[in-house]
This record gives C-alpha cells, structure tokens and sequence, in this order.
C-alpha cells in the first residue's frame, strides 16, 4: 500500500498539531503519524504565556479554555529562605499575561483532537521506521499496531516526534547539546497542600539547599495535584536510593519549602527518570524536510521552554512551507532555522546562567537594577524573540552586567 499526501507529519505533540491544523487551515492536505494513542504520558506541563499565541493562531483557543487547566501567572523561585518572584503582567513585552499548567496527557489531547475537527487525517498507534528523501518527494515508511507496513509519500516532511528525534536518527543529524547530561526524577502527587501554602498560579523552582545547581519544580494543577520533580547530574542522583521514588522522598526531606508544602502529600503515581534529554542537530532542515520542536533541539527544563519553542517553530514552518506548496523559492535557512535559533540561544543564555549561578544571584539579589525585571520577565513569559528587549537582543551580555552589579 502507497498513500500520497501533500505533508506528512511524524508525532502529534503539540507542535504536530499545531503544524498540521494551520497546514490544513491553507488548504493543504496533511497525514499525521503517531507511534501512541492518546491521551499518553507526556512532560513539560508549565506552559509560557507566549506559546498559547500559537494555540490561538492554530483557533483552538476555546477548546483549551473549556479544559479547566490551572491558570497561571508567573513563576516563583525559592532558595532557603529567600524567595522571588516574577508576575507576567509585568513583563517588558507587549502580550499575554497569563496562560496555563497543564496534565500533557489532557492538553495533547485537546490539540490533537481539535486538529482532527479542523479536517487533519492522524493515525495513531502508527510508526514511522524509515524515510527516504533521496528523490524528488520524500516517502516515510509506517507500521501500524497490528504491525501492517507502508509507504506513505508526500511533497514535504515536518518531524515533530519530540524525543523521538526521528529524521536527526534517520538522517545522521544529530550533534551533541554542550550542556552537560542531566537527569530528571519526577512524579505527580495529591499534595495536600492548604490553600495559602503556596501561589498556585506560579511554577516554584526551588534551588537545593547543599547545591546551587540541582533544582525542583512544583507544578500546581487545577485538581489539587502537582507535578514534582527534580534535576540533577547523573553523579549526584548516584549518591541517593536506586528506587525512583524513594529518591525524590529523600529529595525533597532536605529542602524546607517542598518538606512543608508536601507534608500532607499522597504518593500514588509511580516516580519515572529521563536522561539526558539535552540535544542538537546540524541542521533544522533539508529536502524535502524540516525538524519541530524538540524533534531539532532541546535544553534544559529550567525555564518551561519547550512547547512555546516547539509551537513557534511550529507557526514559522507551517507559513513558510505553504508559500512553498504555492510554488514561491523560499529560504529555509533564513526564514526559518536562522530567527528560530535567536529566540532559543536567548532562552540559552538563561539556562546557562542559571547553572553557574548569575540568574540566582540576580533573582535572590536584596536590591536589583530598575527596568531589568520586566525584560526578565519578558523571557520568562516565553517572548525570547522580542529584539527591541535588551536582554534578548543582548542575553550573555546584560545578564553578566546585572549578575556583577547584584553581587556588589
Ligand atoms: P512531543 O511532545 O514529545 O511529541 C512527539 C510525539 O511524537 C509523541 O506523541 C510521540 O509518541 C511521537 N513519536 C515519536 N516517535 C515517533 C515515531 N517514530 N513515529 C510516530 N510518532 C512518533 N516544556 C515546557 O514547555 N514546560 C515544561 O515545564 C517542561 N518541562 C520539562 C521537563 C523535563 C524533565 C523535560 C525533559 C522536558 C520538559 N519540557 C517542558 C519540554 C517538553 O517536554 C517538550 O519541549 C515538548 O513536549 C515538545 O513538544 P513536541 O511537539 O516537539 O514533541
């Protein structure tokens, strides 16, 4: 069997949906692959306020808004005693003030199926195991759950299978991320919580009292559960117990804030581990194909980047291939990987501040600079692209002088 489509899409993650529904929103004909059924398990459920623009863009707004996600307004960090935080109403750019933490499983769902509505063809339980983009149209090879095998050949590509870095295995484009290899331990809880223990409409980071580069996050949902879990090197989650959730018990006994916020916590969801989940490739692009999302790059979960990165990349290539499909030369290079990458070297610059310790230094800092929180703000918003902030235009260098300045 050989299907012909204009775009195949591998993955229906968020930015799978979100390409495929504004593809199909210009009239284009697209097939999404999806190895699993929905509603499964997914991580990255503190969204930033920028990324629900693309949720918009893609009309599926209502649809995310009737699910009764736990609003969310900013994000809090705590070290010790010392706590900050940040409310994106406040923020340097021009945008949205608020927007959501989501179960992934819920929120994937709520895409995908409204990409459905839209008109998109998705198959689930349906692997893509090979790809050949040798001639003039790539063709992908699937498998569906009763292992039934074929082609299916489009006039385009766009992976976005998240992890599954699906073409960068495939087509040998893989490059390593220069940041060291973390782990992530992490699980849902029935925390228990009283009302006023904690802002719930914040993300809380909380830094490791012993060791400045090993942090939690608490993620409130709407039902009165969050999402826990905890970062770290290989090396130093070696030194803990081997079972999952004993570790991140153990964890959480030597941090004062989760210690009391969880006190009256219920453990009821088995503690999982991803590693090494920072990567690159050489190239976000090639025939016939492009790369999405996590499917390119990722770094690091510290600032909740992922899908408002993977809904943009989303947006930029969905615009850019349909005047494609039209028949226009387009610049995939410069229209695309170029102005992606400014936005996630921004978000870069951030993460690497945070592991040598300037971002803390900043955020826990008696007294800070005026102007500077709102255009920190910005980016923790999600609107690493807005080249009129100075700490976007300039991230490595505004963060140094500030880092210099809080420190004096
Ligand atoms: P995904 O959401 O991974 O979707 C990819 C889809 O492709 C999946 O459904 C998969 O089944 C499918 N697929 C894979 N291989 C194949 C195949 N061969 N054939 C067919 N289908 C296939 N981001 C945030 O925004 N906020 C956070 O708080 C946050 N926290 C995180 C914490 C950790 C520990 C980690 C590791 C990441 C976190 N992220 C966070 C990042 C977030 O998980 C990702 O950026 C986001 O899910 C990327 O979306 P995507 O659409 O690119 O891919």
């Amino acid at each position: 069997m050989k299907l012909e489509r204009d775009v195949i899409v591998i993955g229906a993650g968020p930015s799978g949906a979100i390409s495929s529904a504004l593809l199909k929103q210009r009239g284009w004909n697209v097939l999404v692959l999806e190895g699993q059924r929905f509603p499964r398990f997914s991580i990255g459920e503190s969204l930033l306020t920028h990324c629900l623009d693309f949720v918009d863009e893609a009309g599926m707004m209502p649809a995310v808004e009737r699910a009764g996600f736990q609003f969310k307004n900013g994000a809090a960090f705590v070290r010790g005693d010392e706590y900050g935080d940040f409310d994106f109403s406040d923020k340097f750019t021009k945008g949205r003030d608020s927007t959501f933490q989501v179960q992934r499983a819920a929120f994937d769902k709520v895409l995908a199926d409204e990409a459905e509505k839209q008109g998109v063809e998705i198959r689930y339980e349906t692997r893509v195991t090979a790809v050949d983009n040798s001639g003039a149209k790539p063709r992908v090879r699937a498998v569906d759950a009763k292992g039934v095998e074929y082609e299916v050949e489009g006039k385009f590509l766009l992976d976005a299978s998240g992890f599954g870095r699906v073409l960068p295995k495939l087509l040998d484009l893989e490059t390593p991320s220069k940041f060291p290899v973390r782990n992530a331990v992490f699980t849902h809880v029935a925390d228990g919580a009283a009302p006023d223990a904690f802002d719930r409409n914040k993300i809380q980071v909380i830094v490791h009292p012993g060791h400045r580069d090993v942090w939690f996050w608490l993620i409130p949902f709407a039902n009165g559960r969050c999402s826990l879990g905890c970062v770290a090197r290989k090396e130093f989650f070696d030194t803990y117990p081997a079972q999952l959730e004993e570790r991140l018990k153990k964890l959480v006994s030597e941090e004062p804030f989760l210690t009391r916020v969880l006190a009256n916590a219920t453990w009821d969801t088995p503690a999982r581990e991803l590693t090494g989940y920072a990567a690159n490739v050489k190239s976000m692009h090639g025939k016939g194909f492009a790369l999405l999302g996590n499917a390119a790059e990722f770094l690091d979960p510290v600032f909740s980047s992922g899908v408002t990165i993977a809904m943009r990349s989303a947006s930029m290539a969905a615009g850019l291939l349909d005047r494609q499909l039209r028949g226009e030369t387009v610049d995939w290079t410069n229209d695309f990987e170029i102005p992606l990458r400014k936005g996630v070297d921004t978000f870069r610059a951030y993460v690497k501040a945070w592991y040598d310790g300037r971002f803390q230094d900043i955020m826990f800092a008696k007294t800070q600079p005026p102007g500077i929180r709102a255009m920190i703000c910005s980016i923790l918003a999600g609107y690493a692209w807005d080249q009129s902030n100075p700490f976007v235009a300039e991230p490595e260098r505004r963060l140094d002088m500030v880092a210099k300045l809080c420190a004096a």
